[in-house]
């Protein structure tokens, strides 16, 4: 998760005009235009580095000579490349310091998933020994606290009403730019009660920051050029079916030598963080891609997504995880993953974690059919961390992959066909002599309806058709396979 400088959190915070101690950013190997006010802390801006102090990157000087003589010093002693530039702040006198942070809850049993605002009345440095006095406020993140509500939950102190539409402020950033973090630590309080920030920073994901907020970012977002053609092809899949969380980028860095090649379908920020919790700077694991299947996305959008997955080059094995609280029907997601592995050209080894909802049935359906699948499978419950399964990925990896044969699309014509999610349904009655068949009844919306004088399958005006795949996977496995859904992949070639 990259990190932002304090002097681009600053920015972001300052969106919600949150008051803030006065501060002037130098870009590298810029000096200030006019003479900048002394004291003042000098603070190397470095994304992602902590402990400046002890580098000598942060350092109060009291003096202008000092100053200019500080900021070379800085500015040449970090030849590190990532130096952004120098923030010179001015020392204020502070009647308090308090903590703030809001973070994003994975969720867990019986609280749903959402934003995390963390209060401590008393803040500075050693907050992390002050968890005693820490408040904690969950938060849905399409309806943000009100300044009202953040009164209720955190003690009386100086400033209160204030510090309230200040932590409201702060959360209303967090969401306005799908922060994973906004810390401000400290929150200054000044002798007439007015809170400001003293010191603050931020972690993103880099795929969050839409292009009009590149440069608060100091991102480059990916241009349709920069596009590898299997990226154009899950973005043309998300244009088709733009429900729900569907991303995918290839890894641009060369793979270590002998590193095991893993395409990766991990789902949610649950799912990326706990892979990176497990995988660390391992260097012989080589993540061929980045992805995030979550959002309710459909089953039909798993397959598509998971078919280019399974597409890339050189992979050796597929890992799947979420974060084992999903709220994605994992039965769903289980029938995604079959369709995807029987009907690939290119399959994987694949190590699939459910957990969520019907994950139980998830693993019954794999028990089930990975007997006749033509590669290895491994499924894991939510209880299993994700190190076990990298443990696992030298057992079942593959050296290469042969090309197999795959079945065929369904012959004839659709009966009917769904434009959201998009599918094509193929119906058969002569392989259930004419009866109802029992994939109708299995529909959870009651979209597929049986028209018994017809003798066929036809949708229901009334419901809707999740894309869930229920209907296919009881129709292969409990019946004839008399009704089948082809699922067109709008795949991009190679420019
Ligand atoms: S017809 Fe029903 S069972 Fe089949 S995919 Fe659509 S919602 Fe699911």
């Amino acid at each position: 998760m990259p990190a932002l400088t304090e002097h681009r959190t600053r920015e972001l915070l300052g969106t919600e005009k949150l008051p803030m101690v006065k501060g002037t950013f130098l870009p590298r190997g810029e000096a200030p235009e006019q003479p900048l006010p002394v004291p003042a802390y000098l603070k190397a801006q470095i994304p992602g580095v902590t402990s400046r102090a002890s580098k000598g990157l942060v350092r109060l000087v009291e003096e202008a000579e000092e100053l200019s003589v500080g900021l070379r010093d800085i500015q040449s002693r970090a030849e590190d490349a990532n130096l952004e530039g120098v923030l010179v702040t001015e020392p204020v006198d502070l009647y308090a310091e308090y903590y703030a942070a809001c973070t994003l809850e994975l969720g867990g049993e019986g609280r749903p998933a959402g934003g995390l605002l963390l209060f401590n009345p008393r803040g500075g440095s050693g907050v992390e020994e002050r968890a005693d006095s820490l408040v904690r406020i969950d938060f849905s993140l399409q309806t943000p606290p009100s300044a009202a509500r953040i009164e209720k939950s955190i003690p009386r102190i100086k400033g209160g009403e204030r510090l309230c539409e200040f932590l409201q402020s702060m959360v209303s950033v967090f969401c306005r730019f799908k922060l994973l973090v906004l810390e401000v630590n400290p929150i200054g309080v000044t002798k007439d009660g007015n809170p400001l920030v003293v010191d603050c920073r931020a972690e993103y994901e880099t795929r969050a920051v839409p292009e009009d907020h590149s440069s608060l970012f100091g991102v480059r977002t990916s241009r349709a050029s920069d596009l590898t053609s299997l990226e154009r092809t899950v973005e043309r899949i998300n244009q088709q079916d733009p429900s729900g969380t569907g991303f995918f980028r290839q890894n641009r860095e060369p793979a270590p030598e002998g590193s095991w090649k893993v395409a990766t379908n991990l789902c949610g920020g649950g799912g990326k963080m706990l892979w990176e919790m497990a995988t660390g700077n391992r260097r012989d694991l080589y993540a061929l891609n980045e992805s995030d299947t979550s959002g309710g996305l459909s089953a039909f959008k798993s397959y598509r997504i998971l078919r280019v997955i399974l597409s890339q080059e050189n992979a050796q094995v597929l890992l799947l995880t979420g974060s084992g609280m999903a709220f994605q029907n994992q039965h769903h997601l289980a029938a995604a993953v079959w369709k995807a592995l029987r009907g690939s050209p290119t399959p994987l080894p694949s190590l699939l974690r459910f957990g969520g909802t019907d994950e139980d049935l998830a693993h019954r359906l794999f028990e089930r059919v990975s007997p006749s699948l033509p590669v290895q499978v491994g499924h894991y419950p939510a209880t299993v961390f994700p190190n076990a399964m990298v443990d696992d990925i030298p057992e079942v990896a593959v050296d290469s992959r042969e090309a197999v044969d795959t079945p065929p699309p369904p012959p004839g014509d659709p009966v009917f066909s769904v434009e959201n999610p998009p599918g094509d349904f193929y119906f058969y009655p002569e392989r259930c002599d004419g009866k109802r068949p029992g994939c109708v009844d299995v529909c959870p919306t009651g979209f597929l309806q049986w028209d018994r004088e017809r003798q066929t399958i036809v949708p229901s005006p009334e419901a809707r058709c999740i894309g869930c795949l229920m209907c296919e996977t009881h129709a292969i496995l409990e019946g004839e396979s008399e009704l089948l859904i082809h699922l067109r992949i709008p795949w991009e070639t190679a420019q």
